[in-house]
């Protein structure tokens, strides 16, 4: 049904649209050819150990070249894409590359590391998901430890049942499940507790307030430190941008980041050699490194 209601909404243009929806109203049609034609490509942003300088997992990001506008942000698209039901096909194109991009570093020896990839929050209803997810591994053949899903807060908000199962499922495959802009939703407690998570990434607004621990952002990154020790769950500080930001981190004992401080999102060329190469990576970015705990 939402489907059937985002085709409606988009196939009307008004006269009285203004520019900003004109543009959601011209970039919505174009999205149903971007597959085709081609327009979509994947980056691959490194997940980095402080003290290691290693990458056990990197996020793929979605990329969109439109013929006429250029680069589209995913932060414009994928909205575009969630309400007009394009987004499982959109998915599912970013799955299968991101498996035959595994498939094709296996088969050339290239070291294991994991990819990320971001689910909205809708998959976590549809009935065949976890089927389509089998499939696709099995067509690649690739293991289920080399992937990882990263998933909002909202997704856990419906069906809360159901999707507990759907992650279960997903965690007995080997699939690493991380919770991603964590802080931002309702951030309950309850879900760190309820759900198999394997890590939650602090999101980036958190650590951009923490050099002047604007609204107590210093003790809140620790608390959810703390606890998901506790709780035997991997912290990730999402965009990491400052020496700074990185050096709280490392006192708060957050050990693995994300951001522009280490590498922006770059090509699946780059991001092999980037992981080869961890020597300039280790401890140069922080003066005082704590001893390893
Ligand atoms: P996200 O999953 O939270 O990804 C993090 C975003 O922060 C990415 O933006 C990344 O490029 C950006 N970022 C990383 N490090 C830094 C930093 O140091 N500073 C700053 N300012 N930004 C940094 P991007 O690639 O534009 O993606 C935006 C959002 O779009 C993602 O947020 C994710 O929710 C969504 N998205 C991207 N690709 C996909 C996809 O394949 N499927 C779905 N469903 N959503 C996607
Ligand atoms: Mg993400
Ligand atoms: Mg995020
Ligand atoms: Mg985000």
């Amino acid at each position: 049904r939402a489907k059937e209601q985002g085709k409606n909404k988009y196939n009307v243009f008004h006269s009285g649209m203004n520019i900003q929806s004109y543009r959601s109203f011209l970039l919505q049609n174009d999205l149903r050819k971007a597959i085709d034609n081609n327009e979509f490509f994947l980056v691959y942003q490194p997940k980095v150990n402080i003290h290691s300088g290693q990458v056990k997992s990197a996020e793929a990001l979605l990329r969109w070249k439109h013929p006429v506008w250029g680069l589209i942000p995913p932060n414009e698209f994928i909205p575009l894409a969630e309400e007009s039901g394009l987004i499982f096909e959109i998915d599912q194109w970013v799955f299968k590359n991101v498996c035959k991009q595994i498939q094709t570093w296996n088969n050339n020896q290239v070291e294991y590391i994991r990819i990320a990839v971001n689910l909205s929050a809708k998959h976590f209803v549809e009935k065949n998901f976890i089927q389509n997810i089998i499939q696709v591994i099995d067509e690649f053949q690739i293991e289920t430890m080399q992937l990882e899903f990263e998933i909002t807060e909202t997704a856990l908000l419906a069906n809360e049942e159901s999707i507990k199962q759907t992650l279960k499922q997903i965690k007995e495959l080997g699939i690493h499940i991380s919770l991603d802009d964590y802080g931002t939703g309702y951030s309950s407690i309850i879900y760190l507790r309820n759900f198999p998570l394997d890590s939650i990434k602090i999101d980036q607004s958190y650590i951009n307030d923490l050099p002047n621990n604007m609204n107590n952002s210093v003790e809140i990154v620790e608390s959810i430190i703390n606890l998901a020790k506790k709780l035997n769950i991997t912290v990730i500080a999402e965009g990491v941008e400052t020496v700074e930001q990185l050096e709280i981190l490392n006192e708060l004992q957050c050990k693995e980041v994300q951001g522009y401080i280490y590498s922006p999102p770059i090509s699946s060329e780059n991001l092999v050699e980037y992981v080869q190469n961890d020597d300039s990576k280790i401890l140069t970015k922080i003066n005082d490194p704590k001893p390893l705990s």
